[in-house]
């Protein structure tokens, strides 16, 4: 056993990831839409295999990843789903993901190319997902060199075009007016596709549009955050966080009124009161920015950290409430008890709870699967 397991863990509920799949794959199947289940950058951090096997589990027919790499982890590991990457280094060997089965996507004439040329290698047909940028201007083939990616596509022998596809800007904000601009410009993508006698699927929403716009399901949707239970729009959805960060009490003591805490001394006890240490900082996650600023749950209640956030622990203040060695700690979880929650976090700090999911991935911190 690691000797550091008990510092702090990560505790992944799979049965929260099917549940959120069930939801945004039966408002897909409505609307006549496979799903496809993003597990990039490791699964948001939740770990790309184990959700992928939850979200296959709970209906989801595709797998999303970023890299060639991610999804050849995943085939190699087993997973026979569906599998598509779409954001590839210039110089990537799309060989091996060939021959595997993944489907790739192709922004530009030169990336195609590469791909027919790789496809020759392999002696197999590349699926190919050609994506047309409709107004997000990252990747994605612009709208003045599309008809020309298109008859390329369509004319290569060793690719077949499976699907037209895009990304959304703006779908966290309904109603943004870029939303409809960017589908217009999506159907229009299509319609030159057809025109050139492909007859592709087509894919643009994530969580947002999957959850928010039916109307743009289209063939196939591609959620990621709200399959993790965080919910990116306003709009009222029952979606179970999954990651819940925990540690426990290694130390207590108590301090005087008038003495202070941690570094730089930004906390002074008030009155005489009880500290209960815990070994997590911010090289396990917790961003130092949180300092002063952010509660734990312990003994039942929310509690202040008090003082800076060290690398490697966090001190918090009890009052006249005794904690004890080996006490639970929750740093953040799905704030069914009143803990604090990733987007609490978020907000707090001023980001999204994508970053701090996607950042709990640290060799010091366990993962657990429940
Ligand atoms: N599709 C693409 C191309 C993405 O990059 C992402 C994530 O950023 C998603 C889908 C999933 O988005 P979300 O996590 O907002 O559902």
């Amino acid at each position: 056993m690691n000797p550091d397991s008990a510092r702090a863990e990560i505790v992944i509920d799979l049965a929260a990831i099917r549940h959120n799949l069930r939801l945004l794959a039966s408002r897909a199947a409505a609307s006549g839409a496979a799903t496809m289940a993003v597990v990039k950058a490791d699964g948001y951090g939740h770990g790309a295999l184990p959700v992928a096997k939850a979200a296959v589990e709970a209906g989801a027919t595709w797998l999303g990843a970023c890299s060639l790499a991610e999804a050849l982890a995943l085939r190699e590991a087993g997973v026979t789903a569906r599998l598509f990457s779409w954001l590839d280094l210039p110089d990537v060997d799309f060989a091996p993901g060939i021959e595997a089965g993944v489907d790739v996507s192709a922004s530009s004439a030169r990336e195609l190319g590469r791909i027919a040329e790789a496809a020759q290698r392999a002696g197999a047909t590349a699926r190919v997902h050609l994506k047309i940028d409709t107004g997000l201007s990252r990747n994605g083939c612009p709208a003045y060199a599309w008809p020309a990616l298109v008859k390329a596509a369509a004319a290569e022998p060793g690719v077949e075009v499976v699907a037209v596809w895009s990304h959304l800007a703006c779908a966290d904000e309904p109603g943004h007016p870029s939303i409809d601009a960017q589908a217009k410009r999506f159907q229009a993508a299509y319609e030159i596709a057809r025109e050139a006698g492909l007859n592709p699927l087509r894919h643009l929403a994530n969580s947002a549009a999957t959850l928010t716009r039916p109307d743009l399901h289209f063939d196939v949707v591609r959620p990621g955050i709200a399959m993790y239970g965080l919910n990116p729009v306003q709009q009222q959805e029952d979606l179970r966080p999954a990651m819940t960060f925990r540690s426990s009490v290694v130390l207590t003591k108590r301090i005087d009124a008038g003495e202070s805490v941690s570094y730089g001394h930004t906390w002074t006890a008030e009155r005489p009161t009880n500290l209960a240490l815990v070994p997590a900082g911010y090289a396990d996650g917790v961003p130092r920015t949180l300092s002063g600023r952010m509660d734990v749950w312990l003994g039942g209640q929310r509690r202040p950290i008090a003082g800076r956030v060290c690398m490697d622990q966090l001190v918090v203040d009890c009052g006249d409430d005794e904690p004890a060695v080996g006490d639970e700690v929750i740093l953040f979880g799905a704030g069914r008890q009143g803990e604090p929650t990733a987007r609490e976090w978020a907000d707090t700090i001023g980001t999204i709870d994508y970053e701090i999911v996607t950042g709990m991935y640290r060799p010091r911190v366990r993962r657990r699967y429940v």
